[in-house]
Parts: C-alpha cells; structure tokens; sequence
C-alpha cells in the first residue's frame, strides 16, 4: 500500500480479484449494491464512476505494516504489488510475478529509454535490428520468448468471452482494432488495450502492438508518426496468424 507518490508503508495479500466489463449505470450499480459496503466508498466516488467501463475488485488479506520503502515505478498503473517485500514484483494488473532470479532465467521485463533493455538488469534488447525488417509471427514469437510480458500473454489460456469470440475474429475486425488503439498514440497511451474479454487484446500485448511504447519499444515506430500502412498490415497478419494458431 502506497500514498501517491509516497513509500510503500503496508502489505496485504489478494485474496481473489474480480473483473468486471460494465456496459452502463446499471451495472455500476449493481456492484454497488454486491460490494458497496465493503469498498467503504462516499456518494462522490460513485457519481465519479458511474460510467466506468471496468471495474476490477481487489479482494485483500492479511495486512502489515513494513519498514517503509520505495518502489520504482515509471507508468500510471494503479496496482504494482510486493508481495513478500523486495524480493517479488506484481507487474502490471495482470498476475506477473516478477523475481529477481528471473533475468538470469533470461525471462526480462523490457522498456524504452533510447534504447530497449531491461528494467532491473540492464541487459539490452539485442533484436531491434530483426524487428526492424518486420518478421514473420513464429520468429517475432521466438523473439518475446525473453520478454516475461509478452512471452506470457502469447501462451496464457484465453478467458471465456475471448475464447467464444475466436471463430469469428475477421481480419477487418483486427485492423478496425488496431487503428483504434494504435493508429495514432492516445493520451491514454499504454492503457487503450483491455486485458480480458478478446483474443485481438491477448495477441496485441503478446506480440507488442498493444499502444504506441511497446510498438517503439520493439518495432522502433517513433511515439508521434502516424501507423503506416504497410505496418498496419503488418501487425494485422501478426494477429491474425496468433487467432489462427488459436483456433487449432
Ligand atoms: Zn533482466
Ligand atoms: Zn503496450
């Protein structure tokens, strides 16, 4: 637990998460009525989130209090958890558990700082050249195999509103995908790609083409150009040869 911008003061353990997929006040309100009590939140915090469109509950336990410290943390997500202090790292809101052991297993977590390499070891990204050539799907999936992140989403078993939706994914459909999310960089860049509920969002953080710092990251597209053409394409085979290897 952690005051903005402040030192991590407290721990606690999850004990379940909910995800919710809201489609309008109703359902807001319905886990309002479900959970209300104990989220323990004002009317104001209600009226702040009625037309959210996710909604995911965190269920805790456990809590300590620990010698404060810090945690390094770069983007704008609202959950980065330790759980057994400094030696675990919750990446992201999905359940990546990042051990300090885990670079030497060669399993990295990589970022984009004028060069791609990994945030706790340092170790470069050594396939930029390759990325930049724009190959086929089996090679980049064999390129993610050291990124944790991606590797991961590549092979995790998809949830069962994606799983129904993977017969009928069309490449139309992937290409409207991808202009919308990642035709021009949004303000919200790095969270425009949901985690749950479409395979197309499972194959965009698998293979990097989820918002416009990954597609710096690893394909070396610059943050501010527009997706060309070409590499709209592109990302749209990539995705579309993932929901055919998924549909076997
Ligand atoms: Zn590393
Ligand atoms: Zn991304």
């Amino acid at each position: 637990m952690q005051e903005v911008g402040k030192n991590v003061t407290a721990t606690f353990k999850v004990k379940d998460v909910l995800f919710f997929e809201c489609h309008s006040e109703a359902d807001i309100d319905k886990i309002r009525a479900q959970y209300g009590k104990d989220i323990c939140a004002d009317d104001d915090f209600w009226e702040l989130k009625k037309n959210a469109k996710y909604a995911t509950l965190i269920f805790v336990a456990d809590p300590k209090t620990v010698e404060p410290f810090k945690v390094y943390k770069s983007d704008r997500s609202a959950f980065k958890t330790v759980n057994s202090v400094k030696e675990e790292l919750v990446i992201n809101r999905r359940t990546i558990i990042k051990h300090p052991r885990d670079c030497e297993r060669g399993k990295h977590y990589f970022v984009f700082e004028g060069h791609t390499h990994c945030r706790f070891c340092g170790c470069a990204f050594t396939y930029e050249e390759t990325m930049r050539t724009r190959p086929d799907y089996q090679t980049v999936k064999r390129i993610m195999r050291p990124s944790m992140w991606n590797d991961e989403w590549l092979h995790v078993e998809l949830d069962h509103v994606a799983k129904a939706k993977l017969p009928q994914i069309g490449r139309q459909d992937v290409r409207k995908r991808l202009i919308k999310s990642v035709g021009v960089c949004p303000a919200d860049d790095g969270r425009q790609t949901p985690y749950y509920g479409n395979p197309v969002y499972y194959a965009q953080h698998g293979l990097g083409c989820c918002c416009r710092k990954c597609l710096e990251k690893f394909y070396g597209i610059p943050k501010d150009v527009p997706l060309l053409e070409h590499d709209l394409e592109y990302f749209t085979d990539l995705i579309m040869e993932y929901i055919r290897e998924r549909c076997i």
